[in-house]
C-alpha cells in the first residue's frame, strides 16, 4: 500500500541544489486504472517534469508539482513518448508553465492532436542532442529506448541523483490496493511486471541493449512510469530479467496463433 504520508509525494534524492521528487500516488489507482507515478526534478530553483501524464490527472499533479516549486520556473518537461497516459496534459501544462517539451522528433507532429499547441516550444531530442543541462551544471542523460515500447522512446538519467527514470520500462501492473512505492523484491513482484513487457516490448534485441547502457551508468533507482521505483538488489534483479526476457516479435507466433 501506498503509505498515507507518501499520497502528496516524495523526495527520492536532495542536496543542496538538487531535489528528485515522486509526485505521488494517483488515487484512481484504487478503483482498477494503472497506477501512474510522475517525478519532478529542481535543480537551483528550477524545475523539469518527467511524463507529468494526462489531462484526467493535471489537477493533482499541478496541485502537488505547486507544493514544491511555483509553476512558472518549470524550465522543461519530458515527455518519453507519445502515449495519452504520458502526455495528453500537453496543452494545459503549454498553458500554465513556460515549459518547453522535449520529446523523441518522431512525434513532434502528433503531439499537438490533444490540443492547441505552439510548436516553437517543441523540441525533438534527436535534433537536441543527448544531454539537457541543469543550473548547476548537473546533466539529465537522454537514452534511447526506441521500441521499448513506442517506436520513438527516450528514458533520462539523472546523474546527480544517480536516479534513472525508464518511462514505461519496468512497469508494473499492481492489483488494487496493492500498489507500493518501492520496490525491494523483484521476484514477489515479477508477476505484475511481466505480461506488461512481454507483449508491448518489441524483442530482446532491443531489451539487452537498452540494459548494457544501463548497466554502464550504474542508476542507484530505477523510477517507472507504471508501478514502483526499483530500489536496492531490485535494481540489478530487473536489469538481469530484462536483458534475457523473450517478448514481441521474439513470440510473434504466439500473438498470431
Ligand atoms: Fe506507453
Amino acid at each position: 500500500m501506498i503509505a498515507a504520508d507518501e499520497v502528496n509525494g516524495k523526495i527520492l534524492y536532495q542536496d543542496t541544489d538538487h531535489m528528485f521528487i515522486w509526485l505521488g500516488a494517483d488515487p484512481e489507482s484504487a478503483s482498477g486504472v494503472v497506477q501512474t507515478n510522475q517525478y519532478l526534478i529542481i535543480d537551483k530553483g528550477r524545475g523539469v517534469l518527467l511524463d507529468p501524464g494526462g489531462i484526467h490527472l493535471f489537477a493533482r499533479v499541478v496541485a502537488v508539482a505547486s507544493r514544491y516549486i511555483a509553476l512558472d520556473k518549470i524550465d522543461a518537461i519530458f515527455f518519453s513518448h507519445q502515449d495519452p497516459n504520458v502526455s495528453s496534459g500537453i496543452a494545459l501544462w503549454l498553458g500554465v508553465t513556460s515549459a518547453k517539451i522535449y520529446v523523441s522528433s518522431l512525434w513532434l507532429r502528433f503531439l499537438p492532436h490533444f490540443g492547441i499547441v505552439d510548436q516553437s516550444r517543441m523540441v525533438g531530442i534527436e535534433e537536441f542532442g543527448n544531454t539537457f543541462k541543469f543550473g548547476s551544471g548537473a546533466l539529465l542523460r537522454f537514452l534511447p529506448a526506441h521500441f521499448l515500447h513506442s517506436t520513438g522512446n527516450y528514458s533520462a538519467f539523472d546523474e546527480r541523483s544517480g536516479i534513472l527514470f525508464s518511462g514505461d520500462i519496468g512497469a508494473a501492473v499492481f492489483p488494487a490496493g496493492k500498489e507500493q512505492l518501492f520496490i525491494d523484491d523483484f521476484t514477489a513482484a515479477l508477476p505484475f511486471i511481466e505480461p506488461f513487457h512481454k507483449r508491448y516490448m518489441a524483442s530482446n534485441k532491443v531489451t539487452s541493449l537498452w540494459v548494457r547502457q544501463v548497466r554502464e551508468l550504474k542508476p542507484r533507482l530505477i523510477a517507472a512510469q507504471h508501478g514502483g521505483v526499483y530500489r536496492g538488489d531490485a535494481v540489478s534483479a530487473f536489469l538481469d530479467w530484462l536483458g534475457k526476457l523473450t517478448c514481441g516479435i521474439d513470440t510473434i507466433e504466439s500473438i498470431y496463433k
